[in-house]
């Protein structure tokens, strides 16, 4: 079911928007060669605990998934694309880290990635990253009152293709609100003028994430990391946006 927050609602939202936004900094900043992501999981857990926040991660458990996360941070390295399970592993020079977080904060929920690269950055890495957020840019410029989906999911796909990436359409953005995943989905392509219409007060996550080589993905052994099917690298940028009568309202922009 698709739900129409009030400006008044919206506003509440602010809260857990701008701290969604701190841990995606914080968490991103302590990301150096060398660092184990066991570290980096602690860091969101201690900050969120701090803030008495909840944890949309710890005990989410959806179909897709082998057992509860367990954890309060998805950390997906290099070719690992979305829902990265922390495990003992310290960064090294050149990877690529996907870091996506979500919490409730006075019981509304937001929600964010960024693609970093750790240390030395290699070109092809570079343009990727780049890619990525541009089509996260383009989304949330479409996002405005009198549009459809249709014309965000587009504005994203447009951006993969005219780089020469393919987009896989298994996982996208998705409603946000009480909880971490709701109506309605934000396909990462599609076309214009289709779907559903953008009002104000819709409030939703836009989340691009491509893959250099191949549009297709598995599942790691630990029940939970996807991986490109093809080893190639991955990015994955996000924000939670508000419908406003203008411009919309980039709930986890960072400072
Ligand atoms: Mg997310």
């Amino acid at each position: 079911m698709i739900e129409i927050r009030t400006p008044a609602e919206v506003d509440e939202m602010r809260a857990a928007g701008e701290f969604v936004a701190s841990v995606v900094s914080a968490t991103a900043a302590a990301s150096k060669v060398g660092v184990n992501l066991l570290a980096l999981d602690k860091l969101a857990g201690d900050l969120v605990r701090r803030r008495g926040a909840v944890s949309s991660y710890l005990d989410y458990h959806p179909s897709f998934g082998a057992s509860p996360f367990g954890h309060y941070i998805c950390l997906s390295v290099n070719d690992a694309a979305l829902h990265g399970l922390p495990h003992s592993y310290k960064l090294r020079d050149g990877d690529i880290l996907s870091l996506d977080f979500a919490c409730s904060v006075d019981g509304w929920v937001a929600d964010s990635a960024i693609t970093i690269i750790v240390g030395t950055p290699a070109p092809a890495d570079v343009t990727l990253l780049e890619v990525t957020s541009r089509a996260l840019d383009a989304g949330i410029a479409a996002a405005r009152p009198g549009n459809k989906m249709g014309d965000v999911s587009a504005a994203i796909g447009e951006v993969a293709h005219a780089a020469g990436l393919s987009v896989n359409l298994e996982f996208g953005g998705h409603g946000v609100g009480r909880t971490m995943h709701g109506d309605p989905h934000v396909p990462n392509d599609g076309r214009p003028n289709r779907g559903v219409p953008l009002r104000p007060g819709l409030v939703f996550a836009i989340e691009p994430w491509f893959m250099l080589g191949t549009d297709r993905i598995y599942t790691d052994r630990d029940g939970w990391t996807l991986r490109s099917a093809d080893g190639s690298r991955a990015a994955h940028f996000e924000h939670t946006i508000a419908i406003t009568d203008g411009d919309p309202l980039v709930l986890t922009a960072r400072a």
